[in-house]
């Protein structure tokens, strides 16, 4: 079957990664018919918008997408392209799977951790203003709504998936408010789950003891930037952005990107690394029923870092992304 897929390749080592990706998916005999579009610096470049209704329109017929990183110029009054795309479409649901890849060094063993971020409120919003000169009011949004949505998303996750636990992180004990109403919805949504163990943990005592026992860990479950700083740290726990995928969900779409962002500072060198973008697309392709392929993407991928002699400088090897998607096409076995 041949899938019709929208590609966003994005900006900085987007294009980069996302044609490493192409390559290997269809080296692996996956059928597509990509519809590449553009968004950010490259869209404006051509359409005077940083996110083309096109785009949307084509996410919301394809129902499936994946993206490389999206820049959003700092400061200067333009939403996150990032946010809009997801607070448009809907996709409530950030799902990172954070876990050591065999071969690749690490601090720690045993990390296999899954994040559910929220994604559409809390301080992404963008509802900021200034009070007066000197003054900036930025509104943290949290509804009942929208918690008990991503904790059903998180704990549905947790019994599809044989997960023992789900641990909820927050700051209540400052933000009794916001925090306290995501907190009290997620119990509620626990109690209907009485198989799956669940705890409640300060965000900052939840940064300790990652970096300390990061295996205590199963299913997290976050508000919107607690998820965003969490997730970070849970990379680093692994081997760093360039390795850990990542999928956006909701009840219509799903769009499919690594979590890492745009790294201008590398953008163009053929030095980054490609893993998060294809590990992104070995979780879009298992979401489309293609399990065989994607699974031999994933394998080649473990294979080359098991062999350790083709990797990227950002996990301590010196080839190109070139040369190491070579090397994840030669290990696809058939
Ligand atoms: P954003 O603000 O867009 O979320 P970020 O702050 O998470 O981005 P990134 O652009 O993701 O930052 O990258 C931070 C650093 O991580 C980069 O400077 C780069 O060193 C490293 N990095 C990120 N992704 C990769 C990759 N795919 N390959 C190699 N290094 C990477």
């Amino acid at each position: 079957m041949k899938h019709k897929l929208p590609l966003i390749p994005g900006d900085g080592i987007g294009p980069e990664v996302t044609e490493a990706t192409v390559e290997v998916v269809e080296a692996a005999g996956i059928e597509v018919e990509w519809e590449k579009m553009d968004a950010g610096t490259p869209a404006y470049a051509k359409h005077l918008t940083y996110l083309p209704d096109e785009l949307v329109e084509s996410i919301r017929r394809n129902r499936v997408a994946i993206k490389g990183p999206v820049s959003t110029p700092i400061g200067e009054g333009f939403p996150s392209i990032n946010v809009t795309l997801r607070k448009t479409l809907n996709l409530f649901a950030n799902f990172r799977p954070i876990k050591n890849l065999p071969g690749v060094k690490s601090r720690y063993a045993n990390v296999d951790i899954i994040v559910v971020r929220e994604n559409t409120e809390d301080l992404y919003s963008g509802l900021e203003h200034m009070v007066v000169p000197g003054v900036v009011e930025s509104l943290k949004i949290i509804t009942a709504e929208a918690s008990t949505r991503i904790a059903r998303f998180a704990f549905d996750y947790a019994r599809r998936n044989s997960r023992k636990k789900v641990s909820a992180i927050h700051k209540a004990n400052i933000m009794k408010l916001s925090d306290g109403l995501f907190l009290a919805c997620v119990r509620q949504v626990a109690e209907l789950y009485p198989e799956i163990q669940y705890e409640e943990l300060i965000v900052d005592n939840t940064c300790m003891q990652m970096v300390l026992k990061p295996e205590q860990f199963d299913v997290m479950l976050l508000e919107n930037l607690y998820g965003d700083i969490v997730s970070d740290l849970g990379a680093g726990l692994v081997g760093g952005l360039g390795l850990v995928p990542g999928a956006n969900l909701g009840d219509d779409c799903a769009l499919f990107e690594p979590v890492h962002g745009s790294a201008p500072k590398i953008a163009g060198t053929n030095s980054a690394n490609p893993t998060a973008m294809l590990l992104s697309a070995v979780l879009m392709f298992q979401h489309l029923g293609e399990i065989e392929r994607a699974n031999r993407i994933s394998f080649a991928v473990e294979s080359v870092y098991i062999k350790g002699q083709v990797l990227t400088p950002d996990v301590g090897g010196t080839a190109s992304t070139t040369q190491f998607t070579e090397a994840v096409m030669a290990h696809l076995v058939n």
